[in-house]
């Protein structure tokens, strides 16, 4: 459940209540396993003293509220280098962030794209691709068209392998605007991911690249079940290493039960 805020002043007090709570937290001696990891962070350090930026991976994660990246994982403070936006797409300032993340922590061996059921960032994307008078109302807002923009050649890939596997009738289902946004969303990350490769491929560095997709309803990540493949949601996920492996995923997942199941002749 969540909380009912009904004015800034009171969002305000929230926030400010809860930090004075965690500051709490590295003064006192509750035997919590969350605390202790918490209170690590300071642990010979002076009252003063900054401990060292120490995460060992960054995420890539979508602003969505539904998906707070830590706390999915199981991590805590000093342990994930996070950049979250809509649509979790590779933007300029996202880039710049985790190439910092790369070459100036070297405790950072990860980067993972993290995408997530029921986006509402690639929802509007998908919509605004199938409605092109929707893409009007869109397109005058400038900030939120770089991030649909980037957003539309995983969804253009997503339509074609729907197309492909399940037949043009598809478009009619009624259920289609819906498969078509959540196969994109899947693709979207794997896109992300293989171009976030590319960028670590250039620094000459150890450090890899995953992708998987955090499920609302089961709160697992992974990629959802795929054509051929009983398993889903079963972890991180190496990027497609080229473009027919790309479309291979997109056509597995388009042909999948996963889609079955939305599409209403699942189990
Ligand atoms: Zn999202």
């Amino acid at each position: 459940m969540s909380l009912s805020v009904d004015s800034a002043p009171q969002a305000c007090q929230i926030l400010s209540e809860g930090n004075a709570s965690f500051a709490r937290l590295f003064d006192s001696d509750a035997p919590d396993d969350r605390i202790i990891s918490v209170r690590e962070l300071t642990r010979g350090l002076g009252h003063d003293d900054r401990p060292a930026h120490h995460p060992f991976a960054a995420v890539i994660g979508c602003a969505d509220a539904r998906v707070p990246v830590e706390l999915i994982f199981s991590q805590t403070v000093n342990e994930l280098f996070v950049v979250r936006v809509a649509g979790n797409v590779l933007g300029q300032e996202v880039i710049g962030s985790i190439d910092y993340a790369v070459t100036a922590i070297p405790s950072v061996k990860l980067v993972v794209v993290l995408g997530h059921s029921g986006c509402g960032a690639m929802h509007a994307a998908t919509g605004a691709y199938l409605d092109p008078t929707a893409f009007v109302g869109l397109a005058a807002e400038h900030q939120l068209r770089s991030i649909v923009s980037q957003l539309y050649p995983s969804i253009r890939l997503a339509h074609s392998a729907l197309i492909e596997t399940r037949g043009p009738e598809i478009e009619q289902h009624p259920s289609f605007a819906q498969v078509l946004g959540e196969v994109s969303i899947v693709v979207n990350a794997a896109v992300m991911a293989s171009m976030m490769r590319s960028e670590l491929n250039a620094y000459d560095t150890e450090v890899e690249a995953r992708f998987a997709i955090y499920d609302l309803a089961s709160h697992c990540v992974g990629i959802p079940q795929r054509a051929g493949q009983a398993e889903a949601y079963h972890g991180l996920v190496p990027p497609p290493v080229d473009a027919a492996a790309l479309t291979a995923l997109a056509y597995d997942i388009a042909d999948g039960e996963h889609v079955d199941g939305l599409l209403g002749r699942g189990d």
